[in-house]
């Protein structure tokens, strides 16, 4: 995940200051200097890290935060305003047109992820109860087309397409009149992308533009090339008004740089961050929540906002009245496992949580989809009636299993273990908490 370094380095100058009843002048200008560096290595845009060691300086310094009770802690906060500030502020929403359809138009360098961005946008809207429609008007790339049709009937979005003979022009006004005529209320237009900034792209682009009167003009970036990304960004703005920038490959090892000068230098809010290469791995950008991600406080709100959108509440009642009866077996450990996966990567839950980049260990831990198969494969090879009473999974029993899932012994009594002492836990807190199940009344 990008801005791990960073993350890293700031609460270290952070957990200095914080541990100081008086924070000197010398401290702050010791931290600021850390600060500075710290975003440098982030590959931050040097002219965007002056000004804004400059201004969390000159906040920090008055006498209000100097003689203040906790003045550590008003730095932070002071550098977590300033963050949220350079990213933009506030969230900025995609326009909506008062008069159907808006138009999108997607842009930026091949594979930057302009073509999977379109589909997940597509697919985000989707959800939103909107009816997108996906226009292929990249007609060089080989496979542009028949990708964007792969993902149109993967998320059932239609695409209109008029083939590779078609100038991208007329194809673009062409989408828009077919989505007015069908009644879809979005358009969003996958340009064709080049490797490098031409001439011939931008006119390109730019006749697209005049004829179809964009709503929105998305510039796709890939965070993972950092400074470029900004330089790319910057370039296509002075030719081509944009109105956003989609980040993508968030969830690469990139330091982050770009997420954190775009918006400073070429005045253009970043819209949307992908995370990953999977169809619903597209959020919304909200920079307050970007900014306590990156000082290590975690996202709970987007957690809590992905939790909502994927998790089936009566499920989930249900599931909280076996566990306070203990009655949770094996099926529902399966079912419950399924909850989660649907939130996504476990590690990518994991950074939304505050603290967790610190907590000893979890960085290492490494839950993917593979193990997770692994463990349902275990529980899939379970009778009934093991799955509902695990007591009775004596030796030969979990040979068979492991012969049937696949796996070891070892990994088998592993998981019976780790259920165990779950499902004591759940009775210690029904106790605690007066559950009034059959637990409860054991104890
Ligand atoms: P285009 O040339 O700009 O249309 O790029 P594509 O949409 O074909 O994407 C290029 C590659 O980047 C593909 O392999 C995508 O799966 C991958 N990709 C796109 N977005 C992301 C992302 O957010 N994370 C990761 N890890 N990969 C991505």
């Amino acid at each position: 995940m990008a801005f791990e370094g960073l993350t890293g380095r700031l609460q270290n100058v952070f957990s200095k200051l914080r541990g100081k009843g008086k924070v000197s002048e010398d401290d702050v200008n010791e931290a600021m200097r850390e600060v500075r560096l710290a975003l440098l290595e982030a590959d931050v845009n040097f002219k965007v890290v002056k000004e804004f060691v400059a201004k969390v300086k000159e906040k920090s310094i008055g006498t209000e935060v100097m003689d203040s009770f906790t003045p550590g802690m008003v730095i932070i906060d002071i550098v977590n305003k300033e963050l949220t500030e350079l990213m933009g502020g506030s969230q900025a929403k995609l326009a909506k047109s008062n008069k159907p359809p808006t138009v999108i138009m997607m842009a930026g360098l091949q594979g930057a992820g302009k073509t999977t961005t379109s589909g997940k946008l597509a697919k985000l809207l989707q959800k939103g109860n909107h009816r997108p429609l996906l226009v292929a008007a990249d007609i060089y790339r080989p496979a542009a087309i028949k990708q964007l049709q792969v993902l149109g009937e993967q998320i059932k979005v239609p695409v209109f397409s008029l083939g590779d003979q078609t100038s991208p022009v007329e194809i673009a006004r062409q989408a828009v009149q077919h989505a007015k005529d069908n009644g879809l209320d979005y358009v969003i237009i996958d340009t064709a992308g080049r490797l490098h900034i031409d001439e011939e792209l931008m006119e390109e682009l730019k006749q697209i533009h005049n004829i179809v009167n964009p709503d929105e003009v998305l510039l796709v970036v890939d965070a993972m090339t950092g400074q470029d990304a900004v330089n790319v960004a910057e370039s296509f703005n002075k030719q081509l008004e944009l109105t956003g920038v989609v980040l993508t490959k968030l969830d690469g090892d990139s330091r982050g740089g770009a997420a954190l000068s775009v918006k400073a230098v070429t005045g253009c809010p970043i819209k949307f961050a992908a995370l990953g290469e999977k169809i619903d791995a597209l959020e919304p950008f909200h920079p307050e929540r970007m900014a306590s991600r990156i000082l290590g406080m975690g996202d709970m709100l987007s957690l809590i906002e992905k939790a909502q959108a994927n998790i089936d509440t009566d499920k989930a009642k249900e599931m909280e009245r076996k566990m306070r009866n203990a009655e949770f077996t094996f099926d529902d450990f399966l079912e419950q496992m399924d909850q989660v996966k649907k939130l996504g990567p476990i590690d990518q839950i994991l950074d939304m949580l505050p603290g967790m980049n610190k907590a000893k260990g979890i960085k290492d831990l490494k839950v993917d989809d593979k193990q997770m198969g692994r463990v349902e494969a275990i529980v899939h090879s379970m009778t009934k009636t093991e799955k509902r009473q695990p007591e009775i999974i004596n030796h030969n029993r979990r040979k068979r299993i492991a012969a049937g899932s696949g796996t070891s012994v070892a990994e088998v009594n592993r998981l019976i273990k780790q259920f165990d002492e779950m499902r004591k836990m759940m009775k210690q807190f029904s106790g605690m908490m007066g559950g009034g199940g059959k637990a409860s009344k054991k104890n």
